[in-house]
């Protein structure tokens, strides 16, 4: 077998890092030893997003930088996966004459076998649908306290403005046993937490046929001695049963917390951006949520500056924010992305209104989660400890159950290290906190 390098940088979202370590898995298979910079490498691999603009110009500036490297070592290949693969196929070898290899997001599991084709061709274009191994599936793991697990791929939704579905394809679920027997490997490797991935994760099922749904998964993998905790991600309003929320309640290990990306608090914007559901609507699976778990922790997206976002429409999700109070939110400005079917519309809002409208919701999710923070101070929650913190060597960085940010003291009364604490759940008396983070002791 040969030992080449392959140095691999990964944009985007936990699913993309999630294909990276099965392509690593397989590569590894191969012989392959992955090297820390592309200067070492035989193969340099980007894993890329297409959801941003900005993550592709960040891919085209890194091929810019590569196209001098090749020259000088002629020998190096270089390939594009992910879906910015998986949009612009062959045009992508067109515009960068010195990509080699271009690998779609049903293909990378053959990536081996692709780069051996190499020596026979000059470019190997791979973008098929439609025959995804999922039995490859597995990965390459580093060692940590939190395992990824995709359990499906794809969407059947077509929200206007996500180029998912074009990139991904049409949603496809893995069958329950297999992800069960990777999560007992992770168990004996050590991995004390899973978090499953998918687009619309709380669909996960349907595409099998057999009644399998996330909630009977998640029954499943709650039976796994030496699982600790079972978080998943990203879900659809309208997909979270009953089912799924009984299912939580009733399963400890099932983090109570739930990312449900709203989007926009306007109808009308909603229907732009055929999301499916009202701004009732998604208010009522709120109340569902904590009728059946009062302190589930909440987590959305939003969109700013969507076309013909008015004041009016803008300010329905301000009061969106407020009816709710997220535990936390992530948004991000309105970038047109080509062939979708909002790229239609005129991007009509000025970039100056949509970051103030960003900055806004970004301060009312701050304000939101200090006055949730301190509302904490002298309870105690149970951390899911991962490790020392990045800002402070002293302090341990673990998750509440609901995946809270909590900092505790690394060393016990004695003044001894507890790194024996790294993968273990422990009580936590909140002290103090800021917007985001909370500080606490062991209890
Ligand atoms: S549900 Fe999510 S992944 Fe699917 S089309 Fe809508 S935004 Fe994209």
């Amino acid at each position: 077998m040969s030992e080449r390098g392959v140095f691999i940088e990964t944009f985007g979202c936990q699913m993309n890092l999630a294909d990276t370590e099965v392509v690593l898995a397989r590569l590894a298979e191969q012989g392959w030893r992955t090297v820390p910079t592309s200067a070492e490498a035989d193969l340099v691999l980007f894993n890329t997003c297409a959801v941003r603009d900005h993550a592709e110009h960040k891919v085209r500036s890194r091929l810019g930088v590569l196209r001098e490297e090749k020259k000088a070592r002629p020998g190096m290949k270089i390939g594009i996966m992910g879906c910015m693969a998986q949009r612009e196929k062959e045009a992508l070898v067109r515009q960068f004459p010195h990509v080699d290899l271009v690998v779609g997001t049903d293909q990378f599991v053959r990536m081996p076998q692709l780069v051996a084709e190499l020596d026979r061709q000059e470019h190997v274009v791979a973008t098929d649908f439609g025959d995804f191994e999922a039995e490859s599936w597995s990965a390459l793991r580093t060692e940590g306290v939190n395992a990824w697990v995709p359990v499906m791929r794809g969407c059947n939704y077509n929200c206007t403005y996500c180029v998912v579905p074009m990139t991904r394809g049409r949603e496809k679920s893995r069958p329950p046993q297999q992800v069960e027997d990777e999560v007992r490997r992770l168990v004996d490797e050590g991995f004390v937490q899973v978090t499953l991935l998918g687009q619309t994760v709380d669909s996960y099922g349907k595409t099998l046929g057999d009644g399998t749904t996330l909630a009977s998964l998640l029954r499943r993998l709650h039976a796994i001695p030496g699982l600790r905790r079972i978080r998943f991600v990203t879900s659809h309003p309208k997909d979270i049963t009953d089912e799924l929320l009984e299912t939580m309640r009733d399963h400890p290990k099932v983090a109570r917390h739930l990312h449900v990306p709203a989007q926009s608090g306007s109808d009308r914007i909603l229907r732009l951006m055929s999301r499916r559901y009202t701004r009732d609507e998604y208010l009522r699976f709120v109340e569902r949520a904590r009728t059946f778990m009062p302190d589930v922790e909440l987590l959305s997206d939003f969109i700013v500056g969507f076309p013909r976002e008015s004041d009016e429409d803008f300010a329905a999700t301000v009061s969106l924010m407020d009816e709710v109070r997220f535990h936390g939110s992530y948004t991000f400005m309105y970038s047109e992305r080509p062939r979708t079917p909002s790229a239609n519309l005129p991007d009509d809002i000025p970039d100056a209104v949509k970051k103030a409208r960003c900055n806004h919701l970004l301060d009312l999710q701050l304000t939101h989660q200090e006055a949730y923070h301190t509302a904490m101070h002298g309870r105690t929650v149970q951390v899911l400890v991962e490790g020392p913190s990045k800002s402070d060597p002293e302090m341990l960085h673990g998750r509440s159950e609901g995946n809270l940010n909590v900092v505790l003291p690394r060393r016990g009364a004695d003044g001894a290290v507890r790194e024996d604490l790294v993968g273990r759940i422990v009580p936590v008396r909140i002290e103090r906190s800021t917007s985001l983070t909370l500080f606490g002791s062991q209890t």
